[in-house]
């Protein structure tokens, strides 16, 4: 039977990106190699669990390269590994190639009022 649209969706971009990562870079990555949220201060956010990010992979962007992903759930959420940036939408930073990451890893946490920017960002 087939899945609904937002599924089919989500089929097509896992391969997809890890299809760009294989062509920008001969040597076989996977999404394993994306750049891990190290640590996360924004213990108010439903995937904060020991200040650490249990999303599956994080969005950053806006004007304080802040974590699109940030959400207050009444529910713990997230999986039982840490957290990625799945992509990301500030082209200024200095880690930043083709909207996706390529930090080793980040830190999200409280800047400027906003309860989760990423840390790491650096303008070019
Ligand atoms: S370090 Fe830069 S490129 Fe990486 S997630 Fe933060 S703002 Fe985006």
């Amino acid at each position: 039977m087939p899945g609904t649209a937002r599924e089919g969706r989500a089929q097509e971009s896992l391969p997809y990106l890890v299809r760009r990562r294989v062509e920008e870079d001969s040597s076989v990555m996977t999404i394993t190699r994306l750049p891990s949220v190290h640590d996360c201060s924004a213990t108010g956010c439903s995937y904060n669990h020991d200040a650490g990010c249990h999303a599956g992979a994080i969005t950053i962007g806006g004007d304080h390269a802040q974590c699109g992903t940030f959400v207050q759930i009444s529910f713990r959420a997230g999986l039982e590994r840490t957290g990625v940036v799945g992509a990301c939408h500030r082209t200024d930073c200095s880690h930043n190639d083709h909207l996706e990451c390529a930090a080793s890893a980040v830190q999200v946490g409280g800047r400027a009022g906003d309860p989760a920017d990423c840390l790491t960002y650096a303008p070019a």
